[in-house]
């Protein structure tokens, strides 16, 4: 039976550098509303994936399609953030000396065009949106805050929230828990899963436990290929996952 169309599908992908083929004919499909974890040793090409998928680095073969139809394999990362897909890189880019309501703010209207943004006056919609974003990710108390002044896990919350206030259909995540305390770390999970109420999630993480708590479907990469995808039960049952992990 036809599912439909993923919202994401990369296809046979492989990037070299310098002849070192980092990805091999790696294959990741991901539907709408999905929440997907992205795992493998060091050097697995992980991350690697993030870049072809956002178009900071181009594959030497295989294609990436977003929405079941748009080839964005060799398509700018501006374009490909401008169709939908947002990226979060592991150190935060929030703007310190402003407020977490106005790095907000400033995330909203970057989506806007130019002139949109010039005449712009906050409306009430506008307000509700901010709002509601500033409550979806913990910090409705801390609007007024100055943005250098927030942990570091808060930090890594905005820096969400400004995604997500653009929009994005695909977010992909670096690590999102690294630095992160425990109770940060479980607030990030739960966020993860209300994102992917609405939209699609991809996240590479190193911390098993966090995955263990909070991933449905898991994609186990080593050595640039795909090993294993499945359940957090199946993948951890793998024969082979486990090998790569523990060196048995
Ligand atoms: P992971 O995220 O799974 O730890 P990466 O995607 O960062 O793995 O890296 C995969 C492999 O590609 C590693 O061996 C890494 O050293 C290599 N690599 C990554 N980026 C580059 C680059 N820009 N130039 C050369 N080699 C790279």
């Amino acid at each position: 039976a036809n599912k439909g169309a993923a919202i994401l599908e990369c296809e046979d992908v492989t990037v070299e550098f310098d002849g070192f083929k980092a990805v091999q004919g790696m294959n990741l499909q991901l539907q709408k509303g999905e929440l997907r974890f992205l795992i493998g040793p060091n050097g697995a090409g992980k991350t690697t994936m993030l870049d072809v998928i956002c178009g900071k680095v181009r594959p030497s073969a295989g294609s990436v399609t977003f929405g079941g139809k748009v080839d964005i394999t060799r398509k700018h990362e501006h374009q490909i953030a401008e169709l939908g897909i947002g990226r979060k890189f592991q150190a935060p880019s929030i703007f310190k000396d402003m407020t977490v309501m106005e790095n907000l703010e400033i995330a909203m209207r970057q989506k806007r065009s130019v002139m949109a943004t010039l005449f712009a006056r906050m409306n009430s919609e506008d307000e509700g949106r901010l709002n509601g974003q500033l409550s979806m990710i913990g910090l409705s108390s801390k609007g007024s805050w100055r943005a250098g002044g927030l942990s570091h896990g808060e930090k890594q919350w905005l820096e969400i929230g400004m995604m997500l206030m653009q929009e994005p259909e695909v977010l992909l995540l670096d690590e999102p828990v690294a630095g992160m305390t425990d109770k940060e770390t479980d607030k990030t999970g739960e966020l993860l899963h209300e994102i992917a109420r609405a939209r699609s999630v991809v996240v590479v993480e190193h911390d098993m436990e966090f995955v263990r708590n909070f991933a449905s479907k898991v994609t186990v990469m080593h050595e640039g290929k795909l090993l294993k995808e499945g359940s957090m039960e199946e993948v951890q049952g793998d024969d082979r996952v486990a090998e790569v992990y523990l060196g048995r």
